[in-house]
């Protein structure tokens, strides 16, 4: 059965499931979460000159499977994490299954 690979909430408990292309879901309620996480976690980007420092500081994403670099990742519980790119397109794909915008 489909849940939430972040909060784990089957999807008969959510409002809106959104499918990545890994087999790795969102509740509409974590892209919310996610969503304001980004927006106050806004770091400088890291210094020029330390290009190996900032490749460590790649992860991909758990939902594209992109690699991107650690500031432009949120966070989740365990070792998921989701990039800005996602959460935006999780956004548009939650606008058009709520015509009228989230509650
Ligand atoms: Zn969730
Ligand atoms: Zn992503």
């Amino acid at each position: 059965m489909k849940e939430c690979s972040w909060c784990r909430a089957p999807a008969s408990r959510v409002g809106v499931l959104i499918a990545g292309p890994s087999q790795v879901y969102i509740c509409d309620a974590c892209v919310a979460v996610a969503s304001e996480r980004a927006a106050g976690r806004r770091e400088p980007p890291p210094p020029l000159g330390a290009p190996e420092d900032l490749l460590q500081r790649y992860q991909p994403c758990s939902f594209c499977l992109t690699s991107r670099p650690l500031p432009e990742l949120v966070a989740g519980p365990g070792s998921l994490c989701i990039c800005d790119v996602c959460l935006v397109s999780c956004r548009q794909t939650l606008q058009q299954a709520r015509p009228g915008g989230l509650r």
